[in-house]
């Protein structure tokens, strides 16, 4: 069987989970519903990272000891995955005890490439990374404006990072390795400019992985991070390599640089694709709990659905690129393609088969649905082409209806409402790695499976009965 592993990022557990998140989750979740619907054995990853100094701190903030604060804020980001139908397999915490014994295994094995050596530099404990001079904007880091960065001298052990750079520009020469292009580009220019070693312990710091050759040092969070998708890449990992990490793009660094130069150094194969997405705002504002605006998955899905915040997000961002959440777009995408499209046609077409009934025919609709289009968009991450292009068939199923009449009583009648109610079990197959709740309600009222090969194979149900209504529309 064909495998397929698709792994997030591991989020920071020191500050709840928000849309920005979820932004991510979503866009995995439909890759790994995708090569499920295709055959494939899907692994989809995901977890928190619970050590480091901004974690030690916020306990602290909570009165809490570090495991207490991690383990309460683990289950919030299970939490908000749950409401929104994230449907990853397993859950990592780098707190679990199979992962810290991995990290330790993994630094035994590159001990070659580690060193003793003194680090004196800026540290910014909101990325938990080391920035040099020329990193830095007005003498902050670009991710966190407005925060002091630390200076830092202590005793460490260095990664030796510098010496893989010609090993890495020769991987960047794979056209898929980094995507979208324009994040490649960036990152190749800074590896060509040169590589500084990696200091990988902490050593005035407890909350964290001890160092195997130094009882006196823990790993560096990050360092210990990244492994978690070896680690938690199944028994004697058996999903490895990945085929995609999806990741935001204050990430880039650490995942096209750092970690590729760790496989190598440990003898591992390298995973197919690091897909860096763009950020999201919100309603026009940075997300962020200064300006108080962080609002949990739970209260969204609530109020909107769990379908509707996938779709709109699915819909309306290009992936690559930075975008804006605003409920006003939200609701519209909603009333007009959920409801009015999708919605309409579902109730319209099982309440016209309710009334005349439905006779078996060749569905010749069904050859206007570009199906191979579609795939080659989801597999190059332009779901919301993919996506319009469905939606493309749904307004071809609604003028049919109306270009025919259906609602009239007429000979032909139940032959025609065969084939619109046949292409909505196909547009209900293809939409369930979007909306999966709206597609699997479907699929009951229809009788069919959700499975690929079931696209083309006519619908085998008698008596249908009117669907419920799918989506009400918003104000
Ligand atoms: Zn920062």
């Amino acid at each position: 069987m064909k495998k397929f592993y698709v792994t997030t990022a591991i989020d920071y557990v020191n500050a709840e989970p928000h849309i920005g998140h979820a932004y991510q989750k979503i866009i995995a979740d439909v890759l790994a519903r995708w090569y499920r619907l295709k055959g494939f054995e899907v692994f989809y990853l995901t977890g928190t990272d619970e050590h480091g100094q901004k974690i030690s701190e916020s306990a602290k903030n909570f009165g809490l000891s570090e495991k207490e604060f991690v383990d309460k804020m683990s289950i919030k980001f299970k939490e908000a995955w749950k409401c929104l139908n994230i449907s990853y397999d397993r859950f990592i915490r780098t707190t679990d005890k199979d992962h810290e014994i991995f990290v330790q295994n993994f630094i035994k094995k590159i001990k070659k490439d580690i060193y003793k050596g003194k680090y004196s530099g800026l540290y910014c404990v909101g990325c938990e990374r080391f920035y040099t001079e020329k990193d830095l904007i007005n003498g902050e880091c670009q991710f966190h404006p407005g925060k002091k960065l630390e200076i830092f001298e202590e005793e460490t052990y260095y990664f030796k990072l510098s010496a893989y750079r010609k090993k890495l520009l020769n991987l960047y020469k794979k056209k898929d390795f980094i995507l979208p292009i324009e994040r490649k580009n960036e990152i190749v220019s800074r590896v060509k400019e040169g590589l500084q070693d990696l200091s990988i312990t902490r050593k005035n710091l407890k909350w964290g992985i001890a160092f195997p050759f130094d009882k006196g040092h823990v790993v560096y969070v990050w360092f210990d991070a990244l492994l978690n998708y070896l680690s938690g890449s199944g028994k004697k990992q058996k999903f490895w390599p990945a085929d995609v990490h999806l990741l935001g793009k204050d990430n880039g660094w650490f995942h096209a640089v750092i970690w590729p130069a760790m496989l190598i150094a440990a003898n591992y194969k390298l995973p197919k694709t690091v897909f860096i997405h763009g950020f999201l705002t919100f309603n026009g504002q940075k997300i962020s709990k200064t300006l108080g605006n962080v609002i949990s998955p739970e209260y969204l899905t609530k109020k909107y659905g769990s379908d509707s915040i996938r779709y709109y997000i699915l819909r309306n961002f290009v992936l690559g690129e930075d975008g804006d959440f605003s409920e006003k777009s939200l609701i519209e995408r909603h009333n007009n393609e959920l409801a009015n499209k999708f919605g309409n046609l579902v109730t319209r077409i099982t309440s016209l088969a309710e009334k005349f009934g439905i006779e078996k025919t060749k569905n010749n609709l069904l050859k206007n649905l570009k199906i191979k289009e579609i795939e080659k968009y989801i597999k190059s991450y332009s779901f919301d082409k993919a996506l319009n292009e469905i939606f493309s068939f749904i307004d071809l199923c609604n003028e049919y209806i109306q270009k025919n009449k259906l609602w009239e009583a007429k000979k032909e009648n139940k032959k025609q409402i065969y084939q619109v109610l046949d292409s909505v079990k196909a547009i209900s197959i293809l939409l369930w790695p979007f909306i999966p709740e709206t597609s699997e309600k479907i699929a009951k009222t229809l009788k069919f499976k959700i499975k690929f090969e079931n696209i083309k194979k006519p619908i085998s149900i008698k008596k249908v009965k009117k669907s419920e209504i799918l989506f009400k529309k918003f104000n």
